[in-house]
């Protein structure tokens, strides 16, 4: 099986900072999961924020799979709002709302899904918790995401032999994207998807925003004020901002 990039006429894309972003509200992304996992094609979805975008334009790897993946969807406001600079209105698709529906959409469809990364014993709380919420949700397998580079392939092989349709890898950009690129081949899930911090949100970890605040585009600041790490990431904003005024010019 190869990697492919999407080919569904429905994948309606817009550049930001040079990555085609996908334009698909949450449905239309779920239903392009859908016909993906049908085909038994291989490919990557992006969920990605402003932080994300501004490390492609510094790492040509990284910008590489983004041109490769299936879809890189909009996750933060920042994206979306350089998407309504174009005149384009794009809903937010983020990483932690597709776990939370694809396991949906597991209890229905029988998809079978694993949870690998974040500290020990989160992604067990994390596909627990889904469980709970969603009665049928197939979790075939999760496992925390702290293993050296070296043992990738190791993981890889453990991954496969619980078989998953769809892989979630919460390892932090650009590391899980890198990840996915170099072991999908061997995993055979046809969508494999980085999603950050959702485990640690979805096992109770950390709490997500008020939906107020989530209303407001100011969950980054909410993510900052629980957790002053995340600094670095806030101090790429103004970056994403001039560089995205100097490309729409
Ligand atoms: N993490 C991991 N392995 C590592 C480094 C980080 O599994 O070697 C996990 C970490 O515990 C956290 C997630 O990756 O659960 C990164 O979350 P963060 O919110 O920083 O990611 P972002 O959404 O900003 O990419």
């Amino acid at each position: 099986m190869k990697i492919e990039r999407a080919t569904t006429p429905s994948a309606k894309t817009a550049p930001v900072l040079g990555v085609e972003i996908s334009l698909l509200a949450m449905e239309e992304t779920l239903d392009f999961i859908d016909q993906r996992i049908a085909a038994r094609s291989l490919g990557l979805i992006v969920t990605a924020d402003a932080t994300g975008l501004m490390i492609a334009r510094r790492d040509p790897e990284f910008a590489e799979i983004l041109r490769q993946a299936a879809l890189v969807t909009p996750d933060s406001a920042g994206v979306v709002w350089a998407l309504k600079r174009q005149g384009i209105v794009a809903q937010r698709v983020s990483g932690v709302d597709l776990v939370d529906r694809l396991c949906a959409r597991s209890a229905d469809h029988g998809y079978r899904i694993y949870f690998l990364g974040a500290a020990p014993g989160v992604a067990e709380r994390a596909a627990e918790r889904m469980r709970l919420r969603h009665p049928g949700c197939n979790i075939v397998g999760a496992q925390h995401g702290y293993f050296p580079s070296e043992s990738d392939e190791i993981v890889a092989q453990q991954v496969a032999e619980a078989k998953p349709d769809i892989l979630f890898v919460a390892m932090g950009m650009p590391r899980q994207e890198k990840f996915i690129h170099k072991i999908q081949g061997i995993v055979g899930a046809p969508i494999a998807m980085g999603v950050g911090g959702s485990f640690d949100v979805l096992s109770g970890r950390t709490r997500r925003a008020p939906v107020l605040i989530q209303k407001l585009h100011a969950e980054w600041l909410w993510r900052l004020l629980l957790n002053p790490k995340k600094f670095q990431k806030v101090r790429e904003l103004p970056g994403f901002v001039r560089a995205v005024l100097k490309s729409q010019r």
